[in-house]
C-alpha cells in the first residue's frame, strides 16, 4: 500500500498505472461503516484495477470551527485498516496542499443541497461538491463509493455527476448500523456513555413514525419521541421526496424522512426510507414544511 500526502505526490504514485481506479473518499476515523465502502471497492475494482482511499478532514465543509477542530484523526490506525482492508492507495493530503490561500472557484449545487443539512449548514455541500470534484479529478477515478447513510450528499454528488458530465460511476453502499440500531459514524466516539445510550432512540423514532400514515403524524410522531429525551435537540427533522428532497405534505411517491439531533456538540443524522403506500397514502400537514426544518 502507498501513501500520498499531497497531489503531486499521489500523480506520481499513479502515473505508470492504467488500472481502472475505484476511489473512496472519507474523513478518516474509520469504523466498520467505511470497511463495507473499502470492500465494495475492491470488489468493483477486481484484482487488476487499484483501490484508492482519500482521507481528508475537509476544512471547507465544516461550518462550525469547533466541529472542525474536534474533528478525530487517528492515522496510525486509519492506514493499518487500509491495508488490511487491501487498499491500494490512500491519498491523506494536507489542507494546505489541497487549497490555494487565494482559492477562488467553488462548485455549488442549487437545489437539492439547498434544504435538510444544507439549510442547517451553510456552505457544507459547496465544500463537499469541491472537494469531491477536485479529489475526482487528483485520482482519476472511473467509480467511486459512497454511503447511503449520508443521502443528501449522494444525491448532490450524483446531481453534480451528472450536471457537469462527470466520468465517475457513483456506487451507493447500505448504512451500517451498530447493534442497537444507531447509525455507524466517526462523531459517536464524542458522545459521553450517558449521550450514547440514549442516541439509538432515533432510530427508533424514525423507524415508528414510518410506520403511520399521513405526514403530519409522522413528523408529529418522530418529533415527540426524540423531544422526549433532555439530551437530545433537534436540529431539523423534515419527510422529502426522495428523489427532489423537496418537502412533501402527501406521501405519493417514496419519501424519506430524515433528521440531524445534537447531543451537546455532537450532531447525529440518520433517515428511513418510506415507500409510497397502495393506494397512494395522503394526509395534509396545514402547510409544507420549510426546507430544513
Ligand atoms: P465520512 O468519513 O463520515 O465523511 O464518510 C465517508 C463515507 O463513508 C461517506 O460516503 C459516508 O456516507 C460513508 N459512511 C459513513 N458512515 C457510514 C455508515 N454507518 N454506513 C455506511 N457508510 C457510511
Amino acid at each position: 500500500m502507498k501513501v500520498a500526502d499531497t497531489g503531486s505526490a499521489l500523480r506520481e504514485i499513479l502515473k505508470n498505472s492504467s488500472a481502472p481506479r475505484v476511489l473512496v473518499p472519507t474523513m478518516g476515523a474509520f469504523h466498520p461503516g467505511h470497511l463495507s465502502l473499502m470492500h465494495r471497492a475492491r470488489e468493483i475494482a477486481g484484482p487488476g484495477g487499484s483501490v484508492v482511499v482519500s482521507i481528508f478532514v475537509n476544512p471547507i465543509q465544516f461550518d462550525r470551527a469547533a466541529d472542525l477542530a474536534a474533528y478525530p484523526r487517528p492515522m496510525a490506525r486509519d492506514l493499518a485498516a487500509c491495508e488490511i482492508a487491501g487498499v491500494d492507495v490512500v491519498f491523506a493530503p494536507t489542507a494546505e496542499s489541497m487549497y490555494f490561500p487565494d482559492r477562488s472557484v467553488t462548485i455549488t449545487e442549487n437545489l437539492l443541497s439547498r434544504g435538510l443539512c444544507g439549510a442547517a449548514r451553510p456552505g457544507h455541500f459547496d465544500g463537499v461538491c469541491t472537494v469531491v470534484l477536485k479529489l475526482f479529478l487528483l485520482t482519476g477515478c472511473a467509480a467511486a463509493v459512497f454511503g447511503k447513510k449520508d443521502f443528501q450528499q449522494l444525491a448532490v454528488v450524483r446531481r453534480m455527476v451528472r450536471d457537469l458530465n462527470v466520468p465517475v460511476e457513483i456506487v451507493a453502499c447500505p448504512t451500517v448500523r451498530e447493534a442497537d440500531g444507531l447509525a455507524m459514524s466517526s462523531r459517536n466516539t464524542r458522545l459521553t456513555p450517558v449521550q450514547r445510550a440514549d442516541a439509538p432512540r432515533i432510530r427508533r423514532a424514525l423507524l415508528a413514525a414510518a410506520a403511520l400514515d399521513t405526514p403530519a403524524e409522522i413528523i408529529a410522531s418522530a418529533r415527540a419521541a426524540i423531544d422526549t429525551s433532555p439530551l437530545a435537540r433537534i436540529d431539523y427533522l423534515a419527510l422529502v421526496d426522495a428523489e427532489t428532497l423537496q418537502p412533501v405534505a402527501e406521501i405519493h411517491r417514496p419519501a424519506i424522512l430524515a433528521t440531524a439531533v445534537f447531543y451537546g456538540e455532537v450532531r447525529l443524522i440518520d433517515h428511513v426510507t418510506i415507500p409510497a403506500g397502495q393506494p397512494p397514502r395522503k394526509g395534509d400537514i396545514g402547510s409544507p414544511l420549510p426546507l430544513g426544518s
